[in-house]
């Protein structure tokens, strides 16, 4: 292989012999996976892989509008950074913020998009998440920050999302739903089911009371750890 193992953002298996359509398998299997773990319903949510071989730079996302156990792998839409859809099915409306997302951030290799239910309600609220609980550093910082409200499917809220996903691997959006990231499709459906764990937590211990936050150096010893030997060596 002329192509380092994991360029293309997903679990390579053993063998290291991997091709777009396994690619496009991982995607679907993702997206239902993401409905399996509770965080997301029925055709809302949206999941997408950076691809880039030969002369194709892009990723592969979810088409719009089709139940995720109907897919096929050629029913997953390829798109350019360009914004150029391929094939026979129009990609999920929200395929800007994962254009862009990939554009800024090298990091970014999947993306899982869900209306999970605890971090949508904290987003209905414009509320993000603090940090309450030290596990909010896995998404990369001392917050997982809530993105301004737009319409979705739009420019605006795919630049306020790229906004608040700067130094962080999750964001919410505000009336609206939640997005991670991750080295592999396995990293980001993980990142999306803890925060959304997260998100639950957080909106219980508000039933009872307004939860201390740990402070900033507090969790910057806990980020220092997370970044040194706290990453899964494949989940992203
Ligand atoms: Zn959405």
């Amino acid at each position: 292989m002329s192509r380092s193992h994991g360029q293309r953002g997903y679990p390579e298996p053993e063998s290291g012999v991997t091709d777009e359509r396994t690619l496009r398998q991982d995607v679907i299997a993702t997206a239902l996976a993401m409905n399996a773990a509770g965080i997301n319903r029925g055709k809302s949510g949206n999941v997408s892989a950076r691809l880039a071989h030969g002369k194709f730079t892009g990723f592969l996302v979810t088409p719009t509008g089709m139940p995720y156990a109907e897919l096929a792998p050629e029913d997953v839409v390829a798109v350019t950074l360009a914004g150029e859809a391929a094939g026979g099915r129009a990609p999920s409306s929200e395929w800007r913020f994962h254009r862009d997302i990939y554009a800024t951030r090298s990091d970014a290799n999947a993306i899982v998009h869900a209306h999970a239910p605890f971090a949508t309600s904290l987003a209905c609220l414009d509320r993000g998440i603090p940090a309450f609980h030290y596990m909010v550093a896995v998404a990369g910082g001392d917050d997982v920050r809530c993105a301004p409200y737009a319409t979705f499917g739009t420019q605006a809220l795919s630049d306020h999302a790229v906004a608040a996903l700067a130094g962080r691997k999750a964001c919410l959006l505000a009336h609206h739903g939640m997005i991670a990231l991750g080295a592999t499709l396995a990293g980001a459906l993980a990142l999306a089911v803890e925060v959304e764990s997260l998100a639950e937590m957080y909106w219980r211990a508000l039933q009872i009371g307004e939860p201390a936050l740990l402070p900033p150096d507090e969790m910057a010893v806990v980020i220092a750890k997370f970044a040194t030997y706290g990453q899964p060596r494949r989940g992203g």
